[in-house]
């Protein structure tokens, strides 16, 4: 186990840097805030995220799957299935998982206060993969190790998708422009930039859709694909818009947007950052 971890965590730090350098080569959007705030921010909840995997629970989910194995109990278990077809099988349930667990984090009003941080960053690049409040870290924790050891998923299939769900979203979240056509094709299989650039829309509709982590599968599935943003506006604005001044970014705000009133409660008031809808955007905020 200790050998997989390695590996994972050696493949992923590799994927980023590599995606780093992409998003300097060929990059699909400009920045629209300071650089060094949102990459101090993002990075710093990703080392608090790291502390809470590696110093709390480590690696839980395939510790659930190797318990799972050991009492021989859940579906995967009692049918004593080949590798060969139960780690691609585990790998597509726990996808599936992750998909409603991303769904629950959208629909249910307490886990969207802690989800939001994820979806505050006003723009997104690889360091917004691991932009998550610790508080949805430890929830986040709870529901994928209790599928596995209820279902008794191999370990293996725990390991692979560890592995693949983690390059892939450093992938979809980067900034890379691969061009429209070679999107749409790699789109049928996996989340691209692209289609998971549209689920930070600003916009709720399209936030509200391509819920995927690996595979586009289950948001065609279930109706929730999107392939396009609304053709009607021009630039795609990302974030939200009641997280949007500069205030928002800093790293204790961030810390705290869980706790803060709800959208609903806090509309920006008129020429502060809004968002006039109808064609005309209106930018008010200012990036000390
Ligand atoms: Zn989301």
């Amino acid at each position: 186990m200790e050998s997989l971890a390695t590996l994972t965590g050696t493949l992923f730090f590799g994927a980023a840097a590599l995606f780093a350098v992409a998003e300097c080569l060929s990059p699909a959007r400009a920045p629209t805030s300071p650089i060094g705030r949102r990459w101090l921010t993002n990075l710093a909840l990703f080392f608090f995220g790291f502390l809470i995997h590696r110093m709390l629970l480590p690696f839980t989910a395939l510790i659930a799957a190797q318990a799972a194995g050991e009492l021989g109990s859940g579906l995967f278990q009692k049918l004593s299935l080949q590798a060969a077809i139960a780690v691609p099988l585990g790998v597509l349930f726990l996808d599936f998982w992750k998909y409603i667990e991303h769904r629950l984090f959208h629909g249910v009003p307490l886990l969207w206060r802690l989800h939001r941080v994820h979806h505050s960053d006003v723009d997104v690049d690889f360091t917004t993969t691991e932009r998550h409040h610790p508080l949805e870290v430890c929830v986040s924790m709870l529901f994928l190790p209790s599928a596995v050891f209820i279902l008794g998923v191999p370990d293996l299939a725990v390991g692979v998708y560890v592995l693949l769900g983690s390059i892939v979203a450093l992938f979809s979240h980067s900034n890379v422009e691969l061009g429209p056509a070679f999107n749409r094709r790699l789109s049928w299989l996996i989340v691209t930039p692209r289609v998971h650039c549209i689920h930070h829309s600003a916009d709720p509709p399209e936030t509200n859709s391509n819920y995927g982590i690996l595979l586009t599968l289950w948001d065609r599935v279930f109706k929730t694909f999107r392939q396009e943003v609304a053709k009607s506006r021009g630039r795609q604005r990302l974030g939200l818009e009641y997280f949007r001044d500069a205030r928002s970014a800093r790293l204790d705000r961030v810390l705290l947007q869980p706790f803060l009133p709800a959208p609903t409660e806090q509309r920006p008031a008129a020429g502060q950052g809004a968002l006039e809808r109808g064609g005309q955007a209106e930018n008010l905020e200012t990036w000390g």
